[in-house]
């Protein structure tokens, strides 16, 4: 059996595992990704990616090949109950895709640098005195250190985090499809308690929706439950049915509860650290969770090669840096959701008026867009 014991190990090879593994190979270091799939698979959905995690693929040499591959609207328009309400001027570098597009580009570029993924490797238990990973194929492999990079239901969070607290049903379940048509704008369509997100995915006229309802009896989580159109329409009476005309296209139609796990007051333990949605699962109103990952991907490497391998510093800092990011952004996440599915009329129209009249949506939104890694690991050095 191969021997990793020089390896940092990932468990996952999602968006947080890939970003982590071409960012280490990057830097020199040794990694091998431990993946539960039989391969690279992800089912119809799209992406958008925020210049913050933009900036990071550039870094990685990447940028270029996924704007190629993907679209980058010109404008963002808002409607409510089928009117338009307002528009925002789009940002060369908010991109939106397929996560399969993203998903392949990482998963090329790890190949590329010399990373190992072992697919077929579904995570059982560790032995944390001997960083010993044990998977349910019943092999086992000693590795460096352990990044918990598995996603919101993470097993390594569960089982090693004391307060790791169970998913939560977050109130809302989504409808996701990948279709084709002509779009060449993102558009948000706002009504009572429900909201559609639309974009184009790429320049062969992909489109991807997602369309949330507010509801409180909890919905499967999985990224797999099929849904059927006639049920989706349903939950969508009141919207313009134009805007499900991409749907007849799709080949299938995506239901599922959105979950939430609290935050965590520490994201590491022993030899074990968290990334992506092991680390902070939110729910996804502001797009940011990918963007989260990324960051944490590209954190925790830099910060191995930067504390050459101690791991205890790289573990401190980099709780340092992306805690209190994450939290934030969790938090407004949320709030983003509260606000999408207003039902008061007179909170509604005063909301409304904000979205036609100001430039608040898109001044936030650069906040956490404006968000520089290799800044933020600079201070380190000052503080
Ligand atoms: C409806 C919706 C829309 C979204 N839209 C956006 C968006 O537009 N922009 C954005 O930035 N984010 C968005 N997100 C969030 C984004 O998808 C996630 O935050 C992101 O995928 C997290 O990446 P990750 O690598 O942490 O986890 P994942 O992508 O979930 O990857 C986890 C990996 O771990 C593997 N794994 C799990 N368990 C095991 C195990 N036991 N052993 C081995 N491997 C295992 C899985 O197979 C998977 O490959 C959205 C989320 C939802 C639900």
């Amino acid at each position: 059996m191969s021997d990793y014991s020089s390896h940092i190990g990932i468990v996952g090879g999602g968006i947080s595992g890939l970003i982590a593994g071409c960012t280490l190979l990057e830097q020199g270091h040794k990694t091998v990704i431990f993946e539960r799939s039989k391969q690279l698979n992800e089912h119809g959905a799209g992406i958008s990616v925020s210049p913050n995690a933009i900036r990071i693929l550039d870094k990685l040499d990447l940028k270029n090949k996924f704007i190629k591959t993907s679209f980058s609207p010109q404008k963002f328009i808002f409607h409510y109950k089928n009117k338009k309400i307002g528009e925002i001027s789009g940002d060369k570098e908010f991109i939106t895709s397929t996560r399969q597009n993203l998903l392949q580009i990482l998963y090329d570029k790890y190949i590329q640098l010399g990373g190992e993924i072992l697919f077929n490797h579904d995570f059982n238990n560790l032995d944390q005195n001997k960083v010993q990973l044990n998977f349910k194929n019943n092999l086992s492999y000693n590795v460096k250190h352990i990044l918990g990079c598995d996603g919101i239901k993470s097993p390594i969070r569960e089982e090693y985090f004391p307060d790791s607290g169970e998913p939560v049903y977050s109130g809302y379940h989504a409808w996701r499809a990948m279709g084709t048509g002509e779009l060449v704008d993102g558009k948000l369509h706002l009504g009572n308690g429900k909201h559609i997100v639309v974009y184009p995915a790429n320049e062969k006229g992909e489109i991807s929706m997602t369309a949330v309802v507010k509801n409180k009896d909890s919905v499967n989580d999985s990224w797999r439950s099929l849904g059927s159109k006639v049920e989706m329409l349903n939950d969508f009476k009141t919207f313009d049915q134009e805007i499900f005309s991409m749907i007849d296209s799709s080949k299938d139609i995506y239901k599922w509860g959105i979950y939430t796990r609290p935050p965590l007051n520490s994201i590491y333990i022993k030899n074990i650290t968290l990334l992506g949605d092991a680390a902070h699962p939110m729910v996804p109103f502001l797009g940011q969770g990918g963007c989260m990952a990324i960051e944490d991907g590209y954190t925790f490497g830099m910060l191995v090669d930067k504390y050459q391998g101690n791991f205890r510093i790289v573990q401190q800092h980099y709780e340092k840096i992306r805690l209190k990011r994450t939290n934030k952004i969790q938090a407004q996440s949320l709030l983003q959701g509260k606000i999408y599915h207003l039902t008061n009329p007179l909170i509604v129209f005063f909301r409304n008026m904000f979205i036609r009249y100001t430039s608040v949506a898109k001044t936030n939104m650069k906040k956490i867009w404006n968000y520089d890694v290799d800044a933020e690991i600079k201070k380190l050095d000052n503080a």
